[in-house]
């Protein structure tokens, strides 16, 4: 189980709504791997991944764009850049106002990459995101700068980052993948 600064487990969804929200009454659990019932008044609700996307972006000398976290989960862990997706919106509107938001730029074109499955504990809920991830080129460096969630810009070789900077499981495996695909280029 996944624990808090402060000590306090976190726990997903399923585990951790007790009472039926529309009744009130307790008993509301687990009836399946991605639902909850009610027994007082048979009320069922789905969870479902929290859609999320994340930007591979590449400067001139094959370096990756890393942003340093300014906030909880995993403050002052590397990431790739992205984000949560809106209601209403798609994979690629959230993707080009993420990177707005926290770069300062615009992308120009995306290439869908892959997805990956995540967790984020976040006060002390577990959200499970599903990462969505496209290679994006940006229309222009001008006004690039560390905004919103970002406490720093980096560029870094796949090669050169460890596990251990990185906040979440999904930038792990997607850096797997860009040292094979990287591999298989160069052999
Ligand atoms: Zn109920």
């Amino acid at each position: 189980m996944i624990q808090s600064d402060s000590g306090s487990a976190f726990k997903p969804p399923l585990e951790l709504f007790k009472f039926c929200p529309r009744c009130g009454k307790k008993g509301f659990s687990p009836q399946d791997v991605n639902c909850l019932k009610c027994p007082s008044c048979g009320f069922i609700y789905y969870l479902n991944p929290a859609s999320s996307v994340i930007a591979i972006i590449r400067n001139r000398e094959d370096q990756i764009l890393f942003t340093r976290r300014r906030f909880e989960p995993h403050i002052g862990k590397l990431d790739l850049p992205g984000g949560f997706v809106d209601f209403d919106e798609t994979l690629e509107e959230a993707l080009q106002r993420e990177i707005k938001e926290e770069l300062n730029i615009e992308v120009q074109e995306l290439t869908y990459y892959g997805s990956f499955s995540t967790k984020y504990p976040y006060k002390q809920v577990i959200y499970q995101p599903l990462d969505a991830v496209f290679e994006c080129s940006i229309k222009s460096w001008d006004g690039l700068k560390p905004c919103d969630d970002v406490a720093e810009i980096c560029f870094r070789s796949p090669w050169e980052i460890t596990f251990e900077e990185l906040a979440f499981s999904s930038n792990c495996l997607i850096l797997e993948n860009l040292r094979k695909m990287k591999h298989r280029s160069n052999s």
